[in-house]
Parts: structure tokens; C-alpha cells; sequence
């Protein structure tokens, strides 16, 4: 079991992007004081019989940067007061490009916060305004250089492949935009469009296209190599880095370490068997701590065979894929043999590769992921 990473949700947003389905609700200056004091309690209160130091703090959201720098002072201090924060621990902040200035990203520099996750979705105007996002292109290329004049070493971009009307030439400026800024860590995501969001309401209406597969398969394909050229190491299904810069806290997700989710919607793993998730609606999340000290409203045992699908599941994610022998050593299995045919099937289709102990994805393979996951779990 690795070491363990704290996440805290932030879920204020300046605009509502048309895709999105996080937890998420419009900021309002005092909802958001009321919601810091939830959380510093909920972190106050948290049991202490678990391994309290840890080496990666995350603020997601939402948009954290919306939070002004003596709130997330404060959720700071309470999480060094609860748990042993190393020296060296990696702390990410996700800012948008439309709510931070030079000010306030040098307050967070000062707070701790080392490393920045940068809304960047397209750097196409008028991509980014049929999403309804609140920036403009320019606004990330400032917000980047502002970044790095206020001292952020590290920095990931996001952007989302295969938007409505987007075309293959589109995407591959992004791509060349993006690696032009040369951060740190890209993570690139295929959209999915999903139900209730104003997105997917275009599409049943026929006012928005739908996703084309075949054309966000290419799209994936021209990341990977554009990227790898770029001197990029694609290290999960979703995520490069430049050689020794890959994302820490997201690793715990990919490897099973122990996260503590902190905030609506925050979910926790204890690194074991046990997951836990808060309520999902900020201002409920509010009113639970306030009257009963905790939110929590789903807590999930994973059984033997949920715990295995999960190590597998999560294992493949990474591109490296996952070490045989500690699977059989921590479940007693050999998944080759529990799951010969699959894996043969899935070989000879030149989805998967076996390299010495380890199981992988092919870049193939990686395309088509959901279908590798589907047939194996
Ligand atoms: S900024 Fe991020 S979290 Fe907020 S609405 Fe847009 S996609 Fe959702």
C-alpha cells in the first residue's frame, strides 16, 4: 500500500460548461465562507486510526481557484493539523484561466500549492464558447506565463478530444498549442457526453452532432504520436508527462493507495477493502456537517472478486500495465489462468501484450479500452 493523498472538493464554478456533470454550484462569496468552515470541520473530525502522513494534496473542483488565498489557507492548516503533510508532498491546485491573477497565484505559491491544473479544454475561441467556458484562449497562454513568473515548476494542461464539430486539423492546433507551452503533464480526455447536461440535451434536440467514434479514435491516435514526438511519455490512457513529472496524487487512484476525500462529493479509499463517498449537493454537504459533524452517504465493503476486477481494471490503466506476481501475491490468483481465454482473445487481437510479469495495453489497445475492460472484467 502506497502512501496516502489527501483530496479536497471545491465545487464553485464562475459559469456552468455545457458538458460538464460535476458536483458542482455558482459561487457566492458568503456560501462559500460557510462551505470552508464545513470542510475544515469535516477534516477536524476525521478519525485518526488511519496512516496520517501523507504526499499529495489536491484541490479539485469545480474551480478551486475561485476560493481566495486565505481560505485555502485555512483548509490547509487544518489538514496539517490533522495529517502529516511531507516535505517534498506534491499539492495541486486546478485553476481556471478566467479566475486567477498574478496576486493571487503568488498567495497560493506562498501557501504551499506547487503544482497547477489548467482548465485549458481547446485553445479554439470558438470551441471554448460553444462550451460555454468562461475563458478565451489568450487568457490560458497568460495564465500559464503568470504561472510560471509566480514560480510554479509544475503545471497540467487539460483538453477534451473530439468536441461537437471539431475536426482533425481543430485538434491537432491544440495539440500543437499545448506542447508550445510545454507543461509539465497533459491530460487529454475524449468527451463523454453525459445525460442531464445542456450538451446532451443539444443532441437529442439534432442542434449539436453527435460524438463521431471513428473520428475521436483518430483524434487519439495523432495525441499519442504528436505527444511521443513532443518528448511526451504516455504513461496512462488519458495522461502523458515529460520524463519524471507524472502526477502523483492521480497515481494513488491508479495504484490503490489510500486517498481522504474531503468536501461534496469527495470520495475516500482507505487503501484496502473500504470506500466512502459524501453527499454529492454542496449546500447539503453543508447543512449535514453543520447539524451532524459528517456526510458521508455511501460506504461500499469491496468483496474478493470487486477488489480483483478493480486491481485489474485499474492496473490496465497504466501503460506500463500491472505486475502479475503482486496480484497473485496479494490475491492468491494467477489472472492468467483465471482469465486464459479473454486474455488470448484479447492477445491475438493485438489489444493486450504480456512483457516478463507484466500486462499491458497495446496503443491499440488503449483506443479501445472500454472493449479490453468490458471483455476482461
Ligand atoms: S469549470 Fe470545470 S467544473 Fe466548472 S462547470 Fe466547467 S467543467 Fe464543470
Amino acid at each position: 500500500m502506497g502512501r496516502a493523498g489527501v483530496y479536497l472538493h471545491i465545487p464553485f464554478c464562475v459559469a456552468r460548461c455545457s458538458y460538464c456533470d460535476f458536483a458542482t454550484t455558482r459561487y457566492r462569496c458568503d456560501f462559500a465562507e460557510r462551505y470552508v468552515r464545513a470542510v475544515v470541520r469535516e477534516i477536524e473530525s476525521f478519525p485518526l486510526d488511519v496512516p496520517r502522513e501523507i504526499d499529495s494534496l489536491y484541490f479539485g473542483g469545480g474551480t478551486p481557484s475561485t476560493l481566495d488565498p486565505r481560505q485555502i489557507g485555512r483548509l490547509i492548516a487544518a489538514v496539517r493539523a490533522r495529517f502529516r503533510l511531507l516535505a517534498d508532498a506534491e499539492v495541486t491546485m486546478e485553476i481556471d484561466p478566467a479566475t486567477a491573477d498574478r496576486n493571487r497565484l503568488c498567495a497560493y505559491r506562498q501557501l504551499g500549492i506547487n503544482r497547477a491544473s489548467v482548465g485549458a479544454q481547446t485553445f479554439d475561441d470558438e470551441e471554448l464558447a460553444r462550451l460555454k467556458r468562461a475563458h478565451k484562449a489568450a487568457d490560458t497562454i497568460a495564465l500559464v506565463a503568470d504561472l510560471r513568473a509566480t514560480g510554479f515548476a509544475e503545471i497540467n494542461l487539460d483538453l477534451i478530444a473530439g468536441l461537437p464539430r471539431q475536426t482533425l486539423a481543430v485538434w491537432q492546433r491544440n495539440l500543437d498549442c499545448a506542447i508550445e507551452l510545454r507543461p509539465e503533464h497533459m491530460s487529454l480526455y475524449l468527451l463523454e457526453v453525459h445525460e442531464r447536461t445542456p450538451l446532451a440535451r443539444q443532441i437529442l434536440r439534432g442542434t449539436v452532432p453527435a460524438p463521431d467514434e471513428d473520428l475521436a479514435a483518430q483524434m487519439y491516435a495523432v495525441m499519442i504520436e504528436r505527444l511521443e514526438e513532443a518528448g511526451y511519455e504516455h504513461y496512462e490512457i488519458s495522461n502523458f508527462c515529460l520524463p519524471g513529472h507524472r502526477a502523483r496524487h492521480n497515481m494513488k487512484y491508479w495504484t490503490g493507495a489510500p486517498v481522504y476525500g474531503f468536501g461534496c462529493a469527495a470520495h475516500s479509499f482507505d487503501g484496502k477493502r473500504r470506500r466512502w463517498a459524501n453527499e454529492r449537493a454542496a449546500e447539503r454537504y453543508v447543512r449535514m456537517i453543520e447539524e451532524e459533524g459528517r456526510a458521508v452517504v455511501e460506504t461500499v465493503e469491496l468483496d474478493e472478486e470487486a477488489a480483483r476486477a478493480e486491481t485489474l481494471f485499474l492496473g490496465l490503466r497504466l501503460m506500463n500495465g500491472f505486475d502479475l506476481k503482486t496480484y497473485a501475491a496479494r490475491f492468491g490468483r494467477n489472472v492468467l489462468r483465471d482469465r486464459a481465454a479473454e486474455i488470448a482473445r484479447l492477445r491475438d487481437a493485438g489489444l493486450i501484450e504480456l512483457e516478463g510479469d507484466r500486462l499491458r495495453l497495446t496503443s491499440k489497445g488503449a483506443v479501445l479500452s472500454n472493449e479490453v475492460f468490458v471483455a476482461l472484467i
